[in-house]
């Protein structure tokens, strides 16, 4: 066991809770993309101070880049004495919109019970203290280390990450040879390795009809009724189909190992603008759907899209004066890193060294930053690893564990100091 770097973080633990509360009390709501500027010059001034170089790159012209809303993310850089591999921490700061439920004000940074609450603290701000602080904790006792310590805080993930991981991406920020080894403290559970995640097709599907007083639909053609006919073909057809996949991809929670979708939203008809008024009399001539289809390592997007516009060419063929569109928002291949990659192997070993057990390697349910690091960036030694519990995420009264944090913490300057210095010990 590596005794002093272990107690070098143990020395940090309030340090670890401090960060991760003022972490919670920048508001980084998105959407709109909420006090990102102010939070990603915390984070430089932050790692600045412990001699880190510092950019913030702001992603103008990305979606919801404006002077009000600008799209600010921090990179931040380490050089050690001697050239050497250099392992990148990416976290995103943005945070989804805290909904109802809470007891406690999820922006002040409550601290209690050996927690940390507040919107992000388990998506993932605890993450990112944690490896901030298992880096500095490393670069105090090897004050000599080869290569090179980056800490990215990034926005955007929650909405896709396009201003965020996959706009640095685009500039090579996360290609060799900058950089070798990247880990994405999201909260996967501090003894899980994420090895990647399902792959994910949205769409939206609209039905056409033909307006007509609503005292005379037999006079126009109704669009909603049309997508009833949609909704009942997915019910009859494609969702058993869809439960009978399953992966060989071990993806958390269970229910996520076979393919799914979510009708994510309908719209037909007027709009609710009417209220507190009285809607006017009319056939809806137009009826939206938005479909989250999110498939294995085993589909190809060819089929999955195939599986629905089979469905809709033949309700054209079927059913009297029946007429769709169909529109493609977003697409994430699947993705799932080798488990003998130089990045799983050493933080498998750090997590082994603290645990006392061999990691669980996990898929996650729904993508994140990692699909640009491959995509964009062709880097594929990547994984997430981080303290929080991924149920948590999203959810009223979230919070992060203090010796979780601690603890992934460990796991991570453990993993930084197989990377670095090619020794666990
Ligand atoms: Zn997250």
């Amino acid at each position: 066991m590596n005794e002093r770097l272990l107690r070098a973080i143990d020395d940090r633990r309030n340090d670890v809770v401090a960060l991760t509360a003022d972490l919670i009390r920048f508001p980084t709501i998105n959407p709109p993309g909420e006090a990102y500027r102010p939070c990603a010059e915390y984070l430089g001034a932050r790692l600045r101070k412990r001699g880190f170089e510092t950019e913030f790159i702001r992603a103008e012209g990305a979606p919801g880049d404006t002077d009000r809303y600008p799209r600010v993310n921090v990179v931040a850089r380490f050089d050690g004495r001697s050239p050497g591999a250099c392992v990148h921490f990416n976290s995103h700061i943005d945070v989804v919109e805290a909904g109802d439920g809470w007891t406690v004000d999820p922006f002040a940074g409550i601290i209690k019970d050996g927690r940390v609450y507040g919107r992000g603290a388990c998506d993932m701000k605890g993450g990112l203290a944690a490896s901030i602080i298992a880096a500095e904790a490393f670069m105090d006792v090897y004050p000599d280390f080869p290569g090179a310590i980056e800490i990215s805080g990034t926005v955007d993930e929650e909405s896709g990450g396009f201003g965020g991981v996959a706009h640095l991406a685009s500039l090579g920020y996360f290609s060799k040879p900058r950089v070798d080894h990247v880990i994405i403290p999201e909260p996967l559970n501090k003894d899980r390795i994420c090895l990647g995640h399902r792959g994910v097709w949205w769409a939206e599907i609209e039905t056409k009809g033909e307006i007509a007083h609503g005292s005379m639909p037999f006079l126009g053609d109704n669009a909603v009724r049309h997508m009833g006919a949609v909704l009942r073909a997915f019910e009859d057809e494609l969702f058993p189909a869809l439960d009978r996949k399953m992966t060989r991809m071990p993806v958390v929670p269970e229910g996520a190992k076979r393919s799914t979708m979510n009708i994510n939203s309908i719209h037909g008809g007027q709009t609710e603008d009417f209220r507190p008024g009285l809607p006017s009399p009319n056939v809806p001539d137009s009826c939206r759907l938005t479909i989250d289809r999110r498939f294995l390592l085993e589909e190809d997007l060819a089929t999955v899209k195939g599986e629905v516009t089979g469905i809709l060419e033949r309700l054209k063929r079927e059913r009297k004066k029946f007429d769709y569109e169909i529109r493609d928002l977003m697409e994430v291949l699947p993705l799932m890193t080798e488990r003998d990659a130089p990045v799983v192997k050493a933080v498998a070993q750090g997590i082994h060294a603290i645990f006392d057990r061999e990691p669980d390697y996990v898929i996650s349910p729904g993508t994140y930053d990692q699909k640009h690091i491959a995509r964009i960036g062709h880097l594929y030694n990547c994984i997430a690893y981080g303290p929080g519990i991924l149920d948590l995420a999203h959810r009223p009264d979230e919070w992060v564990g203090i010796s979780d944090m601690v603890e992934s913490a460990k796991v991570m300057a453990i993993g930084l100091n197989v990377l670095l210095r090619g020794t666990a010990g």
